[in-house]
């Protein structure tokens, strides 16, 4: 029987519907499973599977206390209509390597896969409590797409509701709009006074309040859970995609089972790559994952060095789903593996927390960096990449696919292994930045910068991303970092 419990501890045993109701753990750890890679998805037919039939397989593996009926609904649910290709996820060529669009689901980011199904995973996961009136609030930190997917999955679910916050003046306007004109009864917006990590750090805070929660729980029946990709129900519908990927290199005719491929991936919190090293678990031939972060370059230190170090200026770039100084999912990875060290992890983690910066064991870091490369992207390389992959294949990225095509680029290319870079946002999401760095017209509003676009390479906006202009405003709240508290409570009450 598979069961989780905290990266910092192993007392706790919970199911996966457990886990996934509850987020993180009391310790504050994030929860792991150390059955993972027991089981292993068969790649003997899965050229001839369909996204659905692929993440039943993947899905069935990770999650094995969810019934297949209880999957196959929450798939189909998730992974129809809502998406622009049928392919879900589906893989282009771009040069000699290819590309992995993640964007083209219902809010144009690759975090649409996992939140427009973690949703289905919890209305199917009973209250563990006695409280049969039991509903569920996420609360989220976003810095910019995590919070419109996550409104776009939780709207209107039943037995949830959702509060969001952002930093203000820190994402960009469509992606303001596409939070301030989210539609549903249970759905809370407010932009906080602060940047990302300020956000992200109180609603940790908030998370450890057991006086919070347990006035929430009697006064408004309401327990608090993340859809942060701290939550294990976000992390695994991510490696679908790295499967789904290498069943269409096989389609293409571009390897044969059993073949390594290469992922470059970009990166911020961590979830997008450990959901690789995940699929390698589960037996897909992954030779390397390569991160590839923005100017907020914390990880590539750390990967070189073994140091981890927080203490150091937070930039805020044209890539801002990337501007992260704590990428909370590093820490399943160091769980992996140390083996399962879990007095190591507590260790590190408290140094975290008191010092800002840890340091892992020379041989750990040895182990890590045999799967795991990286590099990183400032501005000007950023841009310069967006104008170097429009002219080299006639392919539009946005500014954090950016950051992993400049990545790429500068890797040796090996023949033998193919290289997919994954795409994680469409570009229109970032219509000024795409237009400054590819000459086109930048004046005006994000909307006109979209048509300009459009116009320039004879691509199409998203039909969700273009309304924007024209929806109705619900949410203008601008609080304070300490207000966070009282707005999640009255946003409870209201429930
Ligand atoms: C969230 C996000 C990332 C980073 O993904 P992580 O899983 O946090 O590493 C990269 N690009 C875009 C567009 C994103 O929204």
């Amino acid at each position: 029987m598979t069961t989780f419990h905290s990266t910092r501890s192993t007392t706790d045993s919970l199911t996966a519907k457990q886990a996934i109701r509850k987020g993180i753990a009391d310790d504050g750890g994030l929860f792991v499973s150390d059955s993972l890679g027991e089981t292993r998805v068969d790649l003997a037919n899965i050229a001839a599977k369909s996204y659905q039939e692929i993440a039943l397989d993947v899905l069935g593996a990770l999650l094995p206390d969810y019934t297949a009926d209880e999957l196959k609904a929450c798939i189909a649910e998730a992974y129809g209509d809502q998406w622009a290709d049928p392919e879900i996820t589906p893989l282009k060529p771009l040069g000699d390597d290819f590309v992995l669009e993640l964007f083209n689901g219902p809010t144009s980011a690759f975090k649409d896969v996992a939140l427009q199904i973690l949703p289905r995973f919890m209305a199917r996961a009973t209250p563990a409590g006695g409280d049969p009136d039991e509903k569920i609030m996420i609360l989220t930190a976003t810095s910019g797409d995590t919070g419109k997917a996550a409104l776009a999955g939780f709207a209107d679910a039943p037995g949830t509701g959702i509060t969001v916050f952002y930093p203000e003046g820190k994402v960009s306007e469509v992606q303001e709009l596409q939070m301030t004109t989210q539609t549903g009864s249970n759905v809370k917006v407010a932009a906080v006074r602060g940047n990302f990590d300020d956000a992200q750090s109180a609603v940790k805070r908030i998370f450890g309040d057991r006086e919070l929660a347990d006035r929430l729980a009697a006064d408004s029946h309401v327990v608090l859970s993340s859809a942060n990709s701290i939550n294990v129900g976000r992390l695994v519908p991510q490696v679908v995609y790295y499967f789904s990927a290498y069943a269409q290199l096989l389609r293409q005719q571009v390897i044969n089972t059993g073949d390594e491929v290469e992922f470059v991936v970009p990166t911020g919190n961590f979830g997008d790559v450990l959901a690789g090293y995940y699929a390698k678990l589960l037996g897909l031939p992954v030779k390397h994952l390569v991160v590839a972060s923005d100017k907020n370059n914390v990880l590539f230190d750390f990967l070189r060095t073994g140091s981890y170090n927080r203490n150091r200026p937070f930039f805020q770039t044209i890539s801002p789903s990337m501007d992260i100084l704590v990428s909370s999912n590093l820490e399943r990875m160091l769980y992996y593996f140390s083996e399962g060290d879990t007095r190591l992890i507590a260790m590190l983690m408290n140094d975290l927390k008191n010092y800002g910066c840890y340091e892992i064991p020379e041989d750990l870091l040895a182990k890590i960096r045999r799967v795991f490369g990286c590099g990183w992207a400032d501005e000007d390389q950023v841009r310069g990449a967006i104008a170097d992959c429009w002219r080299e294949n006639r392919y539009v990225i946005d500014p954090h696919t950016a950051c992993g095509y400049f990545v790429m680029r500068q890797m040796p290319a090996d023949p033998l292994t193919p290289r997919v870079l994954l795409s994680t946002a469409s570009p229109y999401k970032f219509p000024r930045v795409v237009n400054e760095a590819l000459g086109f017209d930048a004046t005006g509003t994000d909307f006109a910068c979209m048509d300009a676009l459009a116009e320039a390479t004879g691509t199409k906006a998203p039909a969700a991303l273009r309304g924007l202009e024209t929806a109705d405003l619900r949410f203008g709240d601008v609080i304070a970092i300490d207000g966070m508290e009282s707005f999640v409570a009255d946003a409870a009450a209201a429930l």
